[in-house]
């Protein structure tokens, strides 16, 4: 009897995560409405130090009229029949051709005063990706991770290369001088001072009673939040991801990278896997933070991971992958949507510039964590 008794106890703990898994299977499942097939669209301006007392009510709005105007234009494609790739490509043109975004023109500048652009794309349907590093002259480097995607035989193309394609391809090019804005060459200056000055502290150069550097000096220092008072060398990367009437997920992101970056250094963004992912059995993912950690984790292609072998819901992923980000010492932010529009967006940073379409079809709009 004992031994009958334990048998039955040793399969019920073996059966038990089967069925809560079949279970949290059919969760997802309840949620698909095939009558009503539901057009998906969510974008990312970047995460980061972003907080009401350094944003000014006139930058929030520049922000908030531009993030409307992206994904409006991305919701506009799906409307018209586009697909999803065609509404992931027409948002983040918009947002590469702002200067208010971390993405061609307004992006950050590497160590040396270069600008060096990241982007990929990934097909959720086929699986299919493009990706594109280390770019000078690339007006839409979207638009060339897309090419690289649905014209070359190749995954990625990086650097003098890659821009020899693009010419091949009559993809835009501009002079380097295209995408310098002051906002972000002040930021690389404000950076490289900091740096000098600690290390001259380092080596006694500087006097016991001078402030550490001159950002210390500020009023407003005193009052900041720890987070608050790291560099403001990240972020402002651009992502889009969509579902389209024909029920294919599609993924892109777009960066300068970050601030006083080393020369040559990638970052997550156009990493498949990292910054972007997309398949169409489990979600699409765009990704902004501290890229090393991003890659790190495999963060975007770890939340499909999630979804897929543990059968996760999209925001729940989402959530425990920026909580794996902050564990590691990374921050930064996600935007996810499963396979029947549910939206995941997580982060872990101050704030995310962020924006979908709700199940209304209006545009919603946030910066803050509240
Ligand atoms: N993830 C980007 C990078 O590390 C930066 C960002 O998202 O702002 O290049």
């Amino acid at each position: 009897m004992k031994k009958i008794l334990s048998v039955l106890l040793i399969l019920i703990f073996w059966l038990l995560p089967v069925f809560a898994q079949k279970a949290s299977f059919e969760g997802i499942k309840q949620r698909q409405s095939p009558q009503n097939p539901r057009l998906g669209f969510v974008i990312h301006g970047g995460a980061g130090v972003i907080s009401r007392a350094n944003l000014t009510p006139e930058k929030e709005a520049e922000y908030r009229k531009k993030l409307e105007e992206a994904v409006l234009a991305g919701y506009k494609a799906l409307q018209d029949g586009k697909t999803s790739l065609d509404a992931v490509e027409t948002a983040i043109r918009i947002m590469e051709d702002s200067p208010l975004f971390n993405a061609g023109k307004g992006a950050v500048f590497t160590n040396d005063g270069k600008n060096e652009l990241d982007s990929s794309i990934m097909d959720g349907k086929t699986l299919a990706a493009g990706a594109v590093a280390g770019l000078r002259h690339v007006k839409n480097p979207i638009t060339l991770a897309r090419a690289v995607m649905e014209k070359s035989e190749h995954v990625m193309m990086v650097g003098d290369g890659a821009e020899k394609f693009a010419k091949e391809m009559k993809i835009e090019l501009v002079p380097e001088k295209y995408f310098w804005t002051a906002e972000r060459w002040d930021s690389l200056q404000k950076i490289l001072k900091e740096e000098k000055e600690a290390k001259d502290k380092k080596k006694g150069t500087v006097s016991q009673n001078e402030p550490e550097n001159f950002l210390m000096k500020n009023p407003v220092y005193a009052q900041m939040t720890e987070t608050e008072k790291l560099p403001p060398n990240r972020f402002g990367t651009v992502g889009a991801i969509a579902l389209d009437k024909n029920g294919n997920l599609a993924a892109g992101t777009s960066t300068g990278g970050m601030t006083n970056k080393k020369y040559g250094r990638v970052g997550d963004a156009p990493i498949i896997g990292a910054g972007t992912f997309a398949n169409n059995n489990t979600c699409a993912v765009s990704a902004t933070g501290w890229g090393e950690y991003f890659i790190r984790l495999g963060v975007a292609r770890d939340i499909s991971a999630m979804m897929e072998y543990r059968a996760l819901p999209v925001q729940q992923a989402a959530d425990a992958e920026i909580k794996k980000v902050g564990d590691l010492g990374g921050d930064g932010g996600v935007i996810a949507m499963d396979k029947f529009g549910n939206i995941g967006i997580s982060f872990n940073s101050e704030g995310m510039y962020r924006a979908f379409i709700n199940s209304e079809g209006k545009p919603v709009v946030e910066i803050y964590k509240d």
